[in-house]
């Protein structure tokens, strides 16, 4: 079933993702937004009809930031999902500024639906530097993280103009 598909993939998000917050002042839980870049592809009109991608969507920082090896994915959900994760995952081996850039060169060569889960993360992360940015970010470093944001997003393939739009 669809559904219980998707809810096991935000459960699962949830429980690996549980100690981790936002960096914001209101420290939220940071599986809002995992659940935020969910709803955004499963919202777009060239995202509503990918299961696997929605599923990949709150399941899409594990790898990084939870350390959640690929073989789990494929075991637990399938190895599309899987790849659709690996596809945007940074390599945390390399130092902050080189995984910085290395996301606008490598975002020419994504696939559409990698290219539009990334287009809904930095959506998502964009809203919340605009929300309730970072405590110790001055505005400048949020300025620098806006128009970082953007290059990438400009190097992507075209992947949704209605999520260029949010
Ligand atoms: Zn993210």
């Amino acid at each position: 079933m669809i559904t219980a598909r998707i809810l096991k993939a935000a459960h699962v998000a949830a429980v690996w993702h549980a100690k981790q917050r936002r960096k914001g002042s209101a420290q939220e839980p940071y599986v809002n937004h995992l659940l935020e870049v969910a709803y955004l592809v499963a919202e777009s009109p060239e995202g509503r009809n990918d299961e696997n991608l929605i599923i990949a969507a709150p399941l899409h920082d594990a790898i990084e930031d939870a350390k959640i090896p690929y073989s789990r994915i494929v075991e637990m959900f399938e190895a599309d999902v899987a790849h659709l994760v690996q596809e945007v995952t940074d390599d945390k081996a390399l130092a902050k500024q080189e995984r910085k850039r290395l996301q606008i060169a490598n975002a020419p060569h994504k696939s559409q639906r990698a290219a539009l889960l990334k287009l809904a993360d930095k959506t998502s992360n964009l809203r919340a530097v605009a929300n309730d940015p970072p405590v110790h970010w001055p505005l400048e470093r949020r300025r620098e993280y806006v128009r970082w944001a953007r290059a990438v997003v400009d190097a992507l393939p075209p992947a949704s103009p209605w999520l260029r739009q949010k």
